[in-house]
């Protein structure tokens, strides 16, 4: 074991001022938080002086991996000038054209500062434009915060209902109890009964929310015939398609509602379009956008923000994206192609019970032999779970940070040597198992 004590250090520091020692549930700290000191590309260092590759890249978000020159550059020529105003700047609109330009759903488009705002006022869109309250969602995929987004969201298994009829029950104690009224849960590729869920509840329904390929409930493959499904029953009932694509636009460079045929009326994005710093945005069809706008008035839907749209993020944010070409976003692919390749094979070699699944620069890897077909089977046992933690703590003894039972992934700053380094640490695990 290596030397953590500046790690050790700072983590009782830490448990004198946060509850728990951590500013973020989703930090793992076991028996304490790797501090991180700084970031180099592929790679982060920490406050021991280790160097770690990193899968985990803030849950997605920095797509070109750690202290992106080109956004270094043009962040620190922006500071001096100020970080934020009550007024707009060109930025906004340029990381707007930016975006509005590639993703197909996204004629108008607002920013806010996380991928959870992004949510909500997307879901208050649809509402405001149907009139309905309702959000159709599937269980177990992560959405952020907002109650509607995150009820029925099923943290234990006591908690799912029975398989037929997920329940929509507050996620969390002391919820009002009236949120789960307005919250219908879907399983993930259940093209007959997320149908008969969606159609019993369709007039108080204002939006169906999705994530093609919801990373939370296991990084699954989308069947198109469930994604057809929705589109048709939504527009049988005028209910909107909201798509989040908070982590999964780094898909693609229209996304991934484009890749996987999902044609969404309102999207949230998020992570990758920030070039590493806050960041969130609601966009959609020009005419379900108009909630926003006070051209005739006030608006259905007042949206602001103290942050939001801030010259910094939407420079980083422009910056970042444009470096993402059509060709960029290939390469990037292709190394995760390699990547969940060169793991099945390593599977399959040594006939070990674990499956990878995931698509372009995501993968996450579950202890079981065989895909799961949704979140009930891809929710770890406390077995599984004990062994993704042992496949962690091997991976960070090796000097790689892989983010335990959620979605790992790329970034273009890593190398082919990384790829394989990867790969060849999987089999090591395995071949030690
Ligand atoms: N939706 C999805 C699919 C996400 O993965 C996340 C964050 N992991 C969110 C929403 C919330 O984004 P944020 O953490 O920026 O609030």
């Amino acid at each position: 074991m290596r030397d953590c004590s500046v790690s050790k250090r700072f983590y009782k520091r830490a448990r004198r001022v946060f509850p728990d020692g951590t500013t973020r549930v989703t930090v793992e700290a076991r028996p304490q938080p790797t501090y991180v000191a700084r970031g180099d590309g592929a790679y982060l260092i920490d406050v021991d002086g280790r160097r770690f590759l990193d899968l985990n890249n803030n849950f997605t978000t920095l797509i070109h991996g750690h202290g992106f020159v080109p956004v270094v550059k043009a962040v620190t020529a922006a500071l001096a000038g100020g970080t934020c105003f009550a007024n707009p700047t060109d930025s906004e609109i340029a990381l707007a054209e930016l975006l509005t330009g590639r993703i197909p759903a996204a004629e108008r488009i607002r920013f806010v500062n996380s991928g959870t705002e992004a949510v909500m006022f997307a879901i208050k869109a649809a509402r405001a434009f149907t009139g309905r309250p309702g959000v159709a969602r599937i269980e177990g995929a992560y959405h952020g915060a907002y109650d509607w987004a995150e009820a029925g969201q099923g943290n234990a298994p006591a908690t799912w209902g029975p398989a037929h009829r997920p329940s929509a029950r507050p996620a969390y104690r002391g919820t009002p109890k009236s949120v789960g009224d307005d919250v219908v849960i879907c399983r993930f590729n259940d093209v007959a009964g997320a149908e008969s869920a969606i159609s019993a509840a369709a007039d108080r329904l204002g939006c169906i929310l999705i994530d093609p390929m919801p990373s939370r409930a296991g990084l699954l493959h989308p069947d198109p015939g469930f994604l057809e499904m929705l589109m048709r029953v939504a527009r049988k009932f005028d209910i909107l398609i909201v798509a989040d694509e908070v982590l999964n636009l780094r898909q693609g460079f229209e996304g991934a509602c484009a890749r996987h045929g999902l044609a969404p009326d309102l999207i949230a994005l998020g992570k990758i379009i920030g070039g590493g710093f806050p960041i969130g945005a609601i966009a959609g069809r020009k005419e379900i956008m108009t909630v926003f706008s006070s051209l005739h008035g006030r608006p259905a839907l007042p949206q602001g923000g103290t942050f939001s749209a801030n010259p910094i993020s939407m420079i980083a944010g422009r910056v970042a994206m444009e470096a993402m070409t059509r060709a960029k976003f290939e390469e990037l692919d292709g190394f995760g192609e390699q990547l969940r390749q060169g793991m099945r094979a390593a599977i399959t070699r040594r006939n070990a019970a674990f499956c990878i699944s995931g698509e372009a620069s995501l993968f996450r890897i579950h202890p079981r032999p065989t895909i799961p077909v949704d979140f009930r089977q891809a929710y770890l046992s406390a077995e599984g779970a004990a062994t993704m933690q042992r496949l962690t703590a091997f991976f960070h003894e090796r000097a790689i940070l892989l983010p335990n039972a959620a979605a790992a992934c790329l970034s273009t700053a890593m190398t082919q040597g990384d790829i394989e380094k990867i790969v060849d640490t999987f089999d090591e695990f395995l071949d030690v198992l």
